[in-house]
């Protein structure tokens, strides 16, 4: 058959899919490359925040026309909004044939052959003691498999932050055996990956059955894991997201440290910076917590590099506690920065609390951040004229024909005319001779 499968959220969500296309092309069907040659529309949704759902509903909606000219044609929601809906979504979408939720993703190959060979519409959900079944699938294409790839290390979240709903639609933590996750690591690479991405909810809680113990005790297993993968010889980098600030021990800053093919780039979610609003949300560190963990990272790697993610407008979020967040943001002075504003989630605690922060006050927030975020950026990339940067390359520049494109271990994307047997894969050292918004241009240093 010929699936089309379309993804949304966030990038364990994208790995899910990727794990699923290879599991399907493994039973010998077929990835569809557009919905109107598909013979199963398959709908991997979000469920973090109110427009992720609506967006996945509409698209779902739109879909009716193609089932009225292909009654033949099976569509299915899964994810963390099946999750979440379950048999709703049936009720509320008649023309959907099917919805998997989180816990049962593995089953698709299989409710999909059910369904095309007998049609009964079915929802479900619910935990499930097989969650890791198939994680480790992969969907490489022949010929089109690229440099970078992804591992899924850990399922699920015990933090429950008050505003989040990630513990209820994809469970309680549950990590993935390390020999599992080195095999997989041992074949990307032979398959030519030269970057690994680490993912999970909390990716630096790897291994510790569920604690939610902080910091994370000093025989991590994420440390260990991690000096293990860097001893792989083919593989060049290694990077991971997003890890809970207060997991950052001394171990697991020192064991980066030690290994130069971890990137020194880390996401480092804050989210407010105002103490008030953190206790608020369930977060189990203060503003000054999440600046020491910083200041050790910068200590022993100063050019590391921090993205983070953000909320404006938690219920009770006022002046003084935005205003303390753009201080904080300002003085980490992160690179890329995730900002949300705040809506809230059936399930969640918070949703409990009145939304009090106006809308067009969280868009003003939000439009303060993005600003200052703009000019870091811009004043960062422009010091960076001139400097040597190493990049792992990745190909043929998506913007630029003629120019290929790299990525420095700080996660800055770098162009630039490839010199002569240059390959995707390498590390090459380029002299930046220009900056732009985001990207950095630059030429590769005469041998
Ligand atoms: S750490 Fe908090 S925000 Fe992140 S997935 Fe877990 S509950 Fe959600």
């Amino acid at each position: 058959m010929k699936i089309y499968l379309k993804t949304y959220g966030c990038q364990m969500n994208e790995r899910d899919s990727e794990a699923l296309a290879g599991m399907l092309t493994a039973r010998g069907h077929v990835i569809a490359s557009c919905e109107e040659e598909a013979d199963v529309m398959i709908f991997n949704t979000c469920s973090v925040r109110d427009q992720a759902e609506r967006k996945a509903v509409g698209k779902v909606e739109f879909m009716k026309k193609y089932k009225q000219r292909n009654p033949a044609l099976l569509i299915g929601i899964i994810g963390c909004m099946a999750e979440r809906r379950g048999a709703e979504l049936l009720a509320d979408l008649p023309h959907v044939d099917f919805v998997l939720g989180t816990g049962k993703l593995h089953t698709l190959p299989d409710l999909v052959e059910k369904l095309a060979s007998g049609r009964t519409r079915v929802a479900e959900t619910g935990p499930n003691p097989d969650v890791l079944t198939g994680m480790g699938a992969h969907f490489r294409p022949e010929g089109a498999g690229g440099v970078l790839g992804q591992i899924a290390i850990t399922r699920g979240c015990n933090r429950f932050c008050s505003y989040c709903i990630v513990p209820y639609v994809r469970g309680r933590e549950i990590s993935r055996a390390p020999e599992d996750i080195l095999e997989e690591a041992r074949t990307l690479t032979a398959d030519g990956v030269r970057e690994i991405l680490l993912l999970g909810q909390n990716v630096a809680a790897y291994g510790l059955k569920g604690s939610t113990a902080a910091p994370a005790p000093e025989d991590s297993p994420f440390a260990d894991l991690l000096a293990e993968l860097a001893k792989i010889s083919d593989l060049l980098r290694i990077r991971f997201t997003s890890p809970y600030p207060t997991y950052f021990n001394d171990r697991l800053i020192r064991t980066m440290a030690e290994n130069p093919k971890i990137c020194r780039n880390v996401h480092l979610p804050l989210q407010s910076g105002s103490d008030r609003i953190l206790k608020l949300m369930n977060r189990q560190y203060t503003s000054d917590i999440y600046r020491s963990i910083v200041a050790k990272l910068r200590a022993v790697m100063p050019e590391i590099t921090f993205s983070t993610d953000v909320i404006v407008g938690f219920p009770g979020e006022t002046e003084e506690d935005f205003l303390m967040t753009r201080d904080l943001m300002n003085e980490v002075g992160f690179d890329q920065s995730f900002i949300f504003k705040y809506s809230p989630r059936p399930g969640a605690r918070s949703a409990a609390e009145p939304d009090s922060v106006p809308q067009i006050v969280k868009e003003e927030r939000d439009q303060i951040l993005l600003a200052d975020l703009a000019e870091r950026t811009s004043l960062t990339m422009q010091e960076l004229i001139g400097t040597r940067q190493e990049v792992l390359v990745e190909g043929v520049s998506r913007r630029m024909e003629d120019r290929w494109t790299g990525r420095t271990g700080g996660n800055r994307t770098v162009h630039f005319p490839p010199p002569g047997g240059c390959r995707p894969g390498e590390l090459l050292t380029l002299r930046i001779l220009k900056a732009g918004k985001v990207s950095l241009y630059g030429e590769a240093e005469q041998a």
